[in-house]
Formats: structure tokens, sequence, C-alpha cells
């Protein structure tokens, strides 16, 4: 049976989630950004934690982290890379490591560019994936500390992913991505259609995430350095993916 997913939003604009499996009641949360928000998720469910899943050292990924084991002990995971600047770990993992959430089997994916020591984690028969901070809704992570080459091999991992697979992403950042995503591909008929969604489900006060790879394929621009029109609209036609990829970053970043 697949992970029961819940989106939790914490702090200002960060998603933690719980996978839950109904058969063996086990329950990770991926990342921390505070406990309450957690707890009270898990409390309204009667489920009890087990695991905890880091994807990246930065502070509103990890914040919650000591306040919600008191509470609630469960075994802490998190990149070998970043043990040194990360919460104590019970478990170190890298690329390709397992994990068992109940029976449902998560792999590492090391995915560096916003941090060096950045991991997802992708449950493929639950057809779900963890990525904050990396692969967002419409956009990506900034580079903190990798080199776009870094970020875009990373992205171009996780897109290779099945398209059904769901991207459960750390940060509420869709509407100013999409607004960005417009300026560079406007002709691209799916991003129209999806802002006009995010646009509804903002106004709604609904997240935009989680969202389908199928979807980030079709629309998100640092995925698509293949999209002739964005080529185009960026003076580099027919040039080298990664120095598409840079350019695009180079402009969000630069807005
Ligand atoms: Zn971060
Ligand atoms: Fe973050």
């Amino acid at each position: 049976m697949p992970l029961e997913i819940v989106t939790i939003p914490c702090l200002k604009d960060n998603y933690a989630f719980l996978a839950h499996d109904r058969t063996s009641g086990q329950t990770a949360v991926v990342d921390v950004p505070e406990a309450a928000p957690i707890a009270a998720a898990l409390r309204t469910r009667g489920w009890r934690l087990s695991h905890v899943l880091l994807t990246h050292h930065h502070w509103d990924h990890v914040e919650g982290l000591a306040a919600l084991l008191a509470d609630h002990p469960a075994t802490v995971i998190g990149a070998a890379a970043d043990a040194h600047r990360l919460p104590p770990l019970d478990v170190q993992v890298a690329e390709g490591d397992r994990i068992l959430i109940g029976s449902d089997e998560g792999v590492v994916i090391d995915v560096p560019g916003h941090t060096v020591g950045h991991v997802a984690f992708h449950f493929p028969a639950s057809a779900v994936l963890f990525t904050a901070d990396s692969l967002m809704a419409m956009g990506c992570g900034r580079l903190f500390e990798g080199t776009p080459a870094q970020m875009y091999a990373s992205l171009a991992k996780l897109a290779a992913l099945p398209p059904e697979t769901l991207v459960c992403s750390g940060h509420e950042y869709t509407a100013s991505n999409a607004k960005f995503a417009a300026t560079i591909e406007p002709g691209n008929a799916a991003l129209i259609s999806r802002i006009e969604n995010i646009e509804t489900a903002r106004a709604q006060g609904r997240p935009t995430v989680p969202s389908l790879l199928s979807t980030e394929r079709a629309t998100n621009p640092f995925l698509r350095a293949d999209s002739p029109e964005i080529q185009a609209n960026l003076g580099l036609t027919g040039a080298d993916p990664v120095d598409v990829f840079t350019e695009v970053r180079r402009r969000k970043d630069s807005l």
C-alpha cells in the first residue's frame, strides 16, 4: 500500500511532510522547520513518529528537531556528507542507500547544488519524492554552495524518475517562480494554464506543493534547458544545456 502523505505548512513558507505506512503504523517526517505543527499533525491522526528524514543542513529544515524529538523519539536519518553540520544522526546515508518506512523502501539520491550535502528521498512504490530545496515547484533552490553544473546534474537525476512521481518540495515559492517562468517561456501553454491554477490556489490559501513530476517537466524552466523558446529568449539557441540552465538561474537570482 502506498505511503499516505500529509503536507504541513511551517514557519513563513516552509513545508514538512509526513509519510505514513498504514500496515506497520510507522510514520516519517521529512524535515523539521518547527515542532508544533508537526506534533499537531501527528496528534490529529493518532500517528506515532518513527523516523525523521533530513534533506539538508539549513536552519529552516532542522530548527524544530530537538523540540520534536523531546516528545516524539524517532530515528534521525541524514546525509553522511553533512553529518558534521546536521543535528546528531542515528543513520548516515549516501547516494543509493535504502531506507524503510514500514515495508515501503526509499532510495537516497544525492542532489548537490543548493548545499553540497543535500539529499532527496525517493519512494518508488509510492511514487513520491522528497526534494526540499533541490527541485522545487516551478523552481529550484539557490546555489549557495554547489555549482550550476552540479545542480543541473542533480535536477537531471530527479527529472528522469517516473512522470507520475509526486514531488514534495520544501517551500511555497511557486507564485514568484511562476512569474519568472512566464518571462522566459511565455509561449508555453502548459505553463500559462498552470499559473492560473497557482493563482487560484494561493487566493484560496491552498498549498501549490506537492506537484507532479510530469507537470514540472512541462513547466519548470530549470528542467527545460532544451526548450527552443527558452534558448531563443536567452540568446542561447543550440547552447549546452548546462549553460542554458546557468543563465536561467542567473536571471532568477538577479530579480
Ligand atoms: Zn535550504
Ligand atoms: Fe529552505
